[in-house]
């Protein structure tokens, strides 16, 4: 069975490379979803995430990464997913991610939600505490991939204080 990863990933943290490397052994398949949502204003760009996901994952040889719009269900069924990964870090996550399961099932009910429990280690990472420490010129090593890391010390130094 394939499963879906979707998400916003902007950018990629180790709970999210975490969640694809358990997912990887869990499913014959993961593919990685970059959700296109114009409503967010994201500090990468689709196709710079894409490439911070390939990168992060060139030792996962059943991962894929890939971008989308509309529904996720449709999505997965276009990838012959049967299931829809989702990480749950603290039950602050819990509300928003069993109404969007719920919805996901009235939607497609063969299609399966499978949470998997962040690993201690990384249940205070999100993608926007790790932009609001690189944005100040805090360490992010311990929280992104390399080349994550990498990119966000070149954004936020090119970018001019007013932009922030
Ligand atoms: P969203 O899809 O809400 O825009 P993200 O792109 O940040 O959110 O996250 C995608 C998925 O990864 C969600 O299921 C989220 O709960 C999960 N996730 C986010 N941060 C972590 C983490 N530190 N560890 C594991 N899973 C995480």
């Amino acid at each position: 069975m394939r499963a879906l990863y979707p998400g916003s990933f902007d950018p990629l943290t180790l709970g999210h490379l975490d969640l694809i490397e358990r997912g990887a052994q869990l499913f014959d398949g993961v593919v990685v979803a970059v959700l296109r949502n114009p409503s967010k204003n994201p500090c990468f760009s689709v196709e710079e995430r894409l490439e911070q996901i390939r990168r992060a994952t060139g030792h996962l040889p059943s991962v894929e990464v890939a971008a989308f719009d509309g529904l996720t269900v449709a999505f997965a069924q276009q990838c012959g997913a049967g299931v829809i990964l989702r990480g749950l870090r603290a039950l602050s996550d819990f509300e928003y991610e069993l109404q969007i399961a719920h919805t996901n099932k009235s939607l497609a009910p063969r299609l399966e939600t499978l949470f998997l429990a962040t690993a201690t280690a990384h249940s205070f990472l999100s993608s926007s505490v790790v932009k609001e420490v690189a944005r100040f010129g805090g360490a992010v090593d311990h929280m992104v991939p390399a080349g994550v890391a990498e990119d966000l010390t070149r954004l936020f130094n090119q970018a001019s204080p007013a932009s922030l």
